[in-house]
């Protein structure tokens, strides 16, 4: 059933209270979906993220291995249904991606989720990822801004391009012998929406099993505005930041943390390694850092002080295979002429 918008509201009013006077701080209605990042390593180091910018104080790296990850899986004591296996890193450098995927399939997982940069992955990993989730529910995504030269090589890697698309090619092969559609992710800024009209098509026909582009803005990392589209994107009133309303992320080293923009480990509230997760969830460093984001007093945790995250208006479109097959020309360059009203927001 669709719920109306003023039904909404007053459900969204009634969490806020209850996080913020009746039960401080705690998470009382907890998602089917966790988030674990296999490992927090990656072959790239992208200009809008922190591997890229500030990679002295990211975390140290950690790969979880099978053997660990069992492990760390009796530790996760509440039902859950859908897993992200991604984070801070690149997913397909954990050489155990498909044995993990597969013991996450056998606890009754129903939904994997894997986000890669597609950049130079091992064909023969996806192949075997690919193989143990035959027949189930995976979703992949790779992120690299195929449609521009310019922009993949100004955010991912000088003088790539030609090889991600070389990487880009070999999935897609793979892909279509396994009978399996995948996304592409990528970062838009102004001066390639003019160009998206023609390179976008070219995109869906060259790489025959890709099922949609996710297009978005670049998004401010806590402690680095600049890896984000800010100028005129920012509301003035800052808003209660949704990560408090989902479950903590699992980090590679088998902590937890409150947020999953926490590539330093800020916002830890302690490891799977001696608590259940259900113990971390809500205990008082998780009650405390949640407490202070619905008071409005977000500053008191170190990690949102600065953070735009909340108050970033982002833009986000996607553009499915049907929809392209089906367009004109002219539908064309009216829908992506559209994208330009984003970018001339007017700053505040
Ligand atoms: S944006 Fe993704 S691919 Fe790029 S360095 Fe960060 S984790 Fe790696
Ligand atoms: S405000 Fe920023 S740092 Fe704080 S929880 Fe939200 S996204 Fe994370």
């Amino acid at each position: 059933m669709k719920m109306g918008r003023t039904t909404r509201q007053l459900l969204n009013n009634w969490q806020k209270l209850k996080m913020r006077y009746l039960v401080p701080g705690k998470l009382t209605r907890l998602g089917d979906t966790l988030t674990i990042e296999l490992t927090n390593r990656c072959s790239l180091t992208c200009s809008c993220c922190p591997n890229g910018c500030d990679r002295s104080s990211c975390r140290p790296p950690h790969t979880i291995s099978d053997a660990d990850f069992e492990r760390l899986l009796s530790q996760i004591d509440i039902p859950f249904s859908r897993v992200f296996l991604h984070l801070h890193g690149e997913p397909f450098l954990n050489s155990d991606l498909p044995l993990i995927a597969n013991r996450l399939i056998s606890h009754g997982v129903s939904e994997l989720s894997v986000f890669s940069n597609g950049y130079h992955i091992d064909i023969k990993l996806l192949e075997s990822l690919l193989n143990v989730t035959s027949g189930h529910n995976l979703h992949i995504a790779f992120s690299a801004e195929l449609y521009s030269r310019q922009t993949y090589e100004t955010i991912r890697r000088p003088g790539r391009f030609e090889e991600i698309w070389r990487s880009m090619e070999q999935i897609d092969d793979v892909m279509k012998r396994h009978q399996r559609t995948y996304t592409v992710n990528a970062i838009i800024n102004e001066q390639a929406i003019d160009t998206l009209p023609h390179t976008v098509p070219d995109l869906f026909s060259r790489l025959q099993q890709l099922d949609e582009i996710h297009l978005n803005s670049a998004f401010p990392w806590p402690h680095l505005p600049q890896t984000g589209e800010i100028a005129g994107h920012l509301q003035s009133r800052r808003s209660i930041c949704s990560q408090i309303w989902q479950l903590p992320v699992i980090l590679a080293s088998g902590e937890v943390s409150m947020c999953g923009s926490d590539y330093r480990g800020e916002c830890i509230v302690g490891s799977l390694w001696e608590h259940r997760y259900s113990e971390l969830i809500n205990n008082d460093a998780a009650r405390r850092f949640r407490r202070n984001i619905v008071l409005r007093k977000a500053c008191r945790n170190s990690i949102c002080a600065d953070c735009l995250i909340d108050r970033h208006i982002s833009f986000s479109r996607t553009v499915k295979r049907k929809f392209i097959e089906k367009a004109n020309d002219a539908l064309l360059q009216k829908y992506f002429a559209k994208f330009h009203t984003y970018f001339t927001l007017i700053p505040q």
